[in-house]
């Protein structure tokens, strides 16, 4: 079982959760506001009943994006009130951290949320010690398959804290993220498919999986 738990694209693989910006009645997905979204869109109330439909395994992206023109403040503002939506609905959360980790980890802090994040698309290698260390997770992306210092970085992450996925990549496919993850870190195939099953049925707990 290849888990892909994050994917802009809907392939035949009945193991991803489909990155949405609507209610997927036949899907796993996850919904959530970027904080790039514009304001008049956000509508935290239909955030509410659109993550309580069963499908729903996660809140994200969500997060904060310092090359976006959004003021710090507004954005920090929309990922704080999705943190409590998250803790109120026990979902867990889906990082988007664009050159913003010194923030996002001061409100980890401050408000000791009891829900897993996940930090979707981890390249930042230089953060990696502090992100182990807040108890987020980390979902390593396609970037792995030809980012050598990615590589390198990925041999220091306990496979009990890892997640693999694809983002908006087309190019690759999940099997090539597990492929060279099993490569880097001299893993079996099976040994990895069974960790990622177990932090995937531990993290996402609505995921009636396998
Ligand atoms: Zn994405």
């Amino acid at each position: 079982m290849l888990i892909n738990i994050h994917s802009h694209h809907s392939s035949q693989n009945n193991y991803e959760i489909l990155n949405s910006n609507h209610l997927l009645p036949d899907k796993y997905f996850s919904f959530g506001f970027l904080p790039t979204v514009q304001n008049e869109l956000i509508k935290l109330h239909d955030l509410e009943s659109i993550i309580t439909h069963q499908n729903c395994l996660a809140i994200g992206e969500i997060g904060i994006d310092k090359t976006y023109s959004k003021t710090l403040d507004k954005q920090k503002e929309l990922f704080i009130k999705q943190i409590f939506i998250s803790e109120k609905y026990q979902l867990p959360i889906l990082l988007h951290c664009v050159k913003s980790w010194n923030e996002i980890a001061e409100i980890r802090t401050k408000l000791n949320p009891k829900q897993p994040w996940i930090f979707h698309g981890f390249r930042k290698t230089v953060l990696l010690e502090s992100v182990l260390k807040s108890g987020t997770y980390i979902s390593i992306g396609t970037a792995v398959i030809w980012d050598k210092k990615l590589q390198e970085c990925v041999k220091n992450i306990p496979i009990e804290r890892l997640f693999l996925e694809t983002d908006n990549d087309l190019n690759y496919t999940i099997m090539d993220v597990y492929a060279k993850i099993c490569s880097l870190k001299n893993l079996s195939l099976q040994t990895l498919e069974e960790q990622l099953y177990k932090n995937t049925k531990n993290t996402f707990t609505k995921w009636e999986i396998g």
